[in-house]
């Protein structure tokens, strides 16, 4: 069994889903299981749907009308023969959306947000099944928030294994047939749509894996696979052969957008491979990702985060910043669903480093301010160089304001402004 996935620029258009149904038909025979996750900037844009119709924007109508008609474009210049029905898929699957966005005032916007920017993957899913099946491949479309299963956690899911494991085992069998279905998706017990954090398609195929007992795991992106910086913006980024896992998890921690931190460790769990391969250029040998004990990368890596916010929060009358206080801050963070990037204590204050997110930071804020004083910066960047040498670090921060630094043996951290 080998487990497959392809990115949002994978299937981002017709010409794309055409060389997916290639590359399907020449390297995927049987016995394999097909994540696919939301087309090219779909998910950004039904972010941007939620959030409007939170705000009772009505754009929001208007946002999701140009989702429904690029999906219908696509639809248009890939089908032959089944073009009226996948017309009629693509109309009924954003009808439901937007009946629940309608609906919006009562639920939360977590739930919401899960909900509608889980339509990307059910469209993407859709025409690709509906393609490949005119196409004459035999292949099985199953949902994946019926398989995956997750607390209630919206946004960020916590996979209940038992239950995913029982659903799985009986929906897939060890034979010859090939399974397609979404990345990113899951479902609580009840049924409810969950999502697994933004870039989770990977995680999804992790947990496949996992449960499967694969032997690898191919993930097909439009770069030839891991490399010491993006290479969209480092022209010079080197190509990574080998990484370890650990490795591996360093680099998504940091912020790296390889690969989902979550997706390593169901895959080392079992020793399954993790290869690292481009759709445009089948023959680049790309990267695997496996256990090695030693460190595999030793030239310096660069990631960046971006849209960061850094805060500094004080006991109010100036007090220490005693255990008790920060215990209560890490509490008032997780409640508000805010993951801590960076985190530095002193005598009065303790800072931290988050995703700037408007919802959550402006809940975190009153939270915060009933017991702390605030001072916070947003717009800023952090950048994390591994295996760094003092010259890439005086490159990479020339010309801006460097707000908080933080050095080991082997990594930097640096949170940066432009300057003004
Ligand atoms: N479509 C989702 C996202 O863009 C999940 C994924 O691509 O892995 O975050
Ligand atoms: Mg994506």
């Amino acid at each position: 069994m080998i487990i497959h996935k392809f990115g949002g620029a994978s299937v981002k258009d017709a010409p794309s889903r055409k060389n997916l149904a290639r590359i399907i038909r020449d390297n995927i025979q049987s016995n394999a299981v097909i994540i696919v996750s939301a087309m090219g900037k779909t998910t950004n844009k039904l972010e941007t749907v939620t959030a409007e119709a939170f705000a009772e924007n009505s754009s929001w109508k208007q946002s999701l009308q140009n989702i429904e008609e690029e999906h219908l474009h696509i639809a248009e210049n890939l089908f032959a023969e089944n073009r009226v029905s996948a017309f009629e898929k693509i109309r009924e699957i954003i009808k439901t959306t937007r009946e629940a966005l309608q609906d919006s005032i009562h639920i939360s916007y977590d739930k919401l947000y899960d909900f509608v920017v889980s339509t990307g993957e059910i469209l993407s899913t859709t025409i690709i099944y509906e393609y490949l099946k005119e196409q004459g491949f035999e292949l099985q479309h199953l949902q994946a928030h019926k398989l995956i299963i997750t607390d209630e956690t919206h946004r960020e899911g916590k996979v209940n294994w038992d239950a995913t494991w029982k659903k799985i085992s009986a929906s897939i069998a060890n034979d010859s047939r090939i399974y397609l279905t979404q990345g990113f998706i899951a479902g609580t017990e009840e049924g409810v749509r969950t999502t697994l954090g933004r870039e989770g398609s990977d995680f999804t195929a992790a947990i496949f894996a996992n449960i499967l007992d694969a032997e690898e795991v191919r993930i097909w992106k439009d770069v030839d696979g891991i490399y010491n910086a993006d290479p969209k913006i480092f022209p010079d980024a080197v190509l990574l052969p080998r990484v370890s896992y650990r490795e591996c998890v360093e680099l998504a921690y940091y912020g790296a957008r390889v690969i989902h931190p979550r997706t390593i460790l169901p895959l080392k769990r079992k020793n399954i491979p993790l290869y690292v391969q481009s759709f445009k250029n089948i023959k680049s040998q790309g990267t695997i990702i496996c256990s090695h004990n030693i460190n595999s990368v030793d030239i310096p890596c660069f990631i960046i985060k971006n849209n960061q916010c850094l805060m500094t929060i004080s006991p109010i009358n100036l007090g220490f910043m005693a255990e008790n206080y920060v215990e209560k801050i890490i509490q008032i963070l997780k409640t508000r669903g805010i993951r801590i990037n960076l985190l530095q204590s002193s005598a009065v204050n303790l800072t931290v480093c988050f995703d700037f997110d408007e919802y959550r930071f402006i809940a975190l804020r009153r939270d915060l301010e009933n017991h702390f004083e605030v001072r916070y910066n947003t717009a800023l960047e952090l950048l994390t160089i591994s295996n760094y040498s003092e010259e890439c670090i005086n490159e990479k921060i020339s010309g801006k304001d460097v707000l908080l630094k933080q050095q080991s043996r082997r990594t930097a951290r640096i949170v940066l402004r432009n300057k003004k």
